[in-house]
């Protein structure tokens, strides 16, 4: 079987989260993000985790070298057959130096899945998002309200707006994405790597669309 070494890339709402569990279900390739990762590295002290850790506790970034060695690390680990990499790269740097740890394994990238949403969907799906304040419970104002305002539906708890979704903060983290993120779209094109999907469509029909953009890549490379 051939590798399907995948990033997904777009927005803050663009349903990344979403489309990754059923990709990892579809094709059972390990999901490895890099939030989670790095917890990982540091509940587990490993000497990675150790290193992160100097630098988070300064308030400071983890170098993108020490990163892409706990991605290598995993992939070597997980992703024997692939893998599905969500939250890095995050800047055309980032892409390099995790472009040069694959190629120095023999490994190279499939492609770079785009969910393309517009700034005025994102900021309406996360200011809309309601958390529960007991168990996380999630809630949307406009597409899944609870039965009473302001009340968990489940356990009857408060329901709160998290920082991250406060509009202000959405407005700064897609400002963030454009200055930011937003070039690796040109990256990828140019290295003819670059897969785009309208995120704004239902999750189902997005991930149908990806199976099947997926599915002739695979042809693609038997071929
Ligand atoms: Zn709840």
């Amino acid at each position: 079987m051939s590798e399907l070494n995948l990033i997904l890339l777009g927005p803050p709402g663009a349903g990344k989260g979403t489309q990754a569990d059923r990709l990892t279900d579809d094709f059972g390739l390990p999901y490895i993000g890099t939030g989670d990762l790095l917890r990982k590295h540091q509940e587990e002290g490993t000497e990675l985790g150790v290193e992160a850790a100097k630098y988070m506790d300064k308030g400071d970034l983890v170098p993108d070298e020490l990163v892409v060695r706990m991605i290598l690390d995993e992939i070597d680990d997980r992703g024997r057959d692939g893998f599905l990499l969500d939250g890095y790269p995050r800047s055309v740097d980032q892409a390099d130096a995790l472009g040069d740890a694959l190629e120095e394994n023999g490994r190279s990238l499939t492609a770079a899945l785009l969910l393309d949403v517009d700034d005025e969907t994102v900021i309406q799906r996360l200011s809309g998002r309601r958390q529960c304040v007991k168990s996380g419970h999630l809630y949307h104002v406009l597409f899944d309200p609870p039965k009473h305002d302001g009340v968990c539906d489940q356990d009857g708890s408060r329901l709160i707006q998290r920082d991250d979704d406060r509009p202000e903060t959405v407005k700064k983290r897609l400002k963030t994405y454009h200055d930011v993120t937003e070039p690796l779209i040109d990256y990828y094109e140019e290295r003819g790597l670059l897969r785009r999907f309208d995120g704004t469509r239902d999750a189902g029909e997005v991930n149908d669309h990806i199976r099947a953009t997926l599915a002739m890549l695979r042809l693609e490379e038997r071929l």
